[in-house]
């Protein structure tokens, strides 16, 4: 480790809150989906931010529209239209098959907005506040603020931070018997990731999903799908709903939304898309037009099906090859399109990570002794390539 690095790392420790667990690595810039420490090291970067930079590092588009858009104008409030948030917004509009959209700032953000809306949705039409319970599932992940990490089906969330909201239940994922027990009249939503990724990149059944939609509709619960993590392309379609055959009542977003640059979103079906009435719920951020700009480049490339079906076509293969790894480390490869867990368990997962890093690649854990993989979603046949060759030395 370089002084520079060092003295970074040093400053870092004086000044800042403790929460994160930062590995020794001071970034400085990136190409394409390499990205470059402060003394000139390489990484293959397999991680994008945690889903976030699916364009890549310095997408020449994305880096003119921001450049564009700065000399512009940078954020005008709510209280005002401008053009980039209105493209933005019709074309996620277009691409979810959703209805409409509120933009927000981040995943966690968004999702309050979702609860809100579920709520509401079931007080405006039954009157009854008992009927307010939303359903998540055993380790699921939806976020750090008060409410969403109640709403988080994960106890360790659960333990510090008193009191919590109250108003959610949590079931058992792919278990549906479990799921139709707990939707009683008490139930205005349902909630879910249709892949689990901060517990360990866990898809859910299709039958399991589908049958959650139909039980759903039959009792006037709203469907929310969260999609921060598996959205905007990272499954092999702009979002994993669109493999599962169903039509959410609810959708959030976020991460890779951007690009990099932090904006969320919600979108609501015909169900509950008039909802939110004026002053039900706002941001001052939210729909940013440097974020919004950012949006508009993200939207154009990923929402192409080209772009889509190649990142389908990457992850099967990337998934392919390390299925083929032959090694008694590994104890199940899972996920969809570019969002790959490796179960590796719980003891080995830090320690193949620092090697990982030696060899020059970046990826990330995940709950249940994963290892998780988010490339930016331009990864190309070489670096795949270098990837399991580097994963195979870790691993056989
Ligand atoms: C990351 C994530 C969130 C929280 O998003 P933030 O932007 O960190 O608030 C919520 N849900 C899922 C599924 C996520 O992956």
């Amino acid at each position: 480790m370089t002084e520079l690095t060092q003295n970074l790392i040093n400053r870092e420790s004086e000044n800042f809150m403790h929460t994160y667990g930062r590995f020794p690595i001071v970034l400085d810039h990136g190409e394409g989906c390499v990205l470059y420490d402060i003394d000139g090291k390489a990484y293959l970067d397999l991680n994008s931010g945690i889903g976030v930079n699916c364009l890549g590092h310095n997408d020449p588009d994305l880096v003119a529209a921001l450049a564009d858009q700065a000399a512009n104008l940078l954020q005008a409030s709510n209280l005002y239209y401008t053009k980039p948030l209105v493209e933005a917004g019709e074309k996620l509009v277009k691409l979810s098959g959703m209805k409409k959209v509120f933009f927000a700032n981040s995943g966690a953000e968004a999702n309050e907005g979702v609860i809100k809306v579920a709520r509401k949705y079931s007080m405006d039409k039954y009157g009854n506040p008992e009927r307010t319970k939303i359903l998540t599932l055993n380790n699921s992940f939806h976020g750090r603020t008060i409410a969403t990490l109640e709403a988080t089906g994960q106890e360790k969330f659960h333990k510090a931070f008193f009191p919590y909201t109250s108003g959610f239940g949590y079931v058992e994922a792919n278990d549906l018997e479990a799921i139709d027990k707990a939707m009683d009249d008490t139930v205005c939503a349902v909630m879910m990731e249709l892949v689990q990724g901060e517990s360990g990149v866990r898809p859910l059944d299709h039958d399991y999903v589908k049958a959650v939609e139909a039980l759903c509709k039959e009792r006037d619960i709203l469907l929310i799908i969260d999609e921060i993590q598996t959205g905007v392309g990272r499954t092999g379609t702009f979002f994993a709903y669109q493999q599962y055959d169903i039509e959410p009542d609810l959708v959030s977003a976020a991460k890779g939304l951007g690009g990099g640059v932090p904006t969320g979103a919600f979108l609501a079906g015909e169900k509950a898309c008039d909802v939110l009435k004026p002053g039900d719920h706002g941001t001052t951020f939210g729909g940013n037009a440097l974020a919004m700009a950012a949006a508009n480049v993200v939207l154009d490339k990923v929402g192409n099906p080209e772009f889509l079906e190649a990142v389908k076509a990457k992850g099967d293969r990337l998934m392919n090859e390390i299925r083929a790894i032959e090694s008694d480390k590994i104890k199940d490869v899972r996920g969809l399109g570019l969002m790959i867990g490796i179960e590796v368990g719980a003891d080995a997962v830090s320690d193949d990570l620092a090697k990982l890093r030696e060899k020059g690649i970046l990826a990330l854990s995940a709950g249940g002794g994963t290892i998780r993989l988010l490339p930016p979603l331009i990864l190309c046949d070489e670096q795949i390539d270098q990837a399991v060759k580097a994963l195979k030395e870790v691993l056989a």
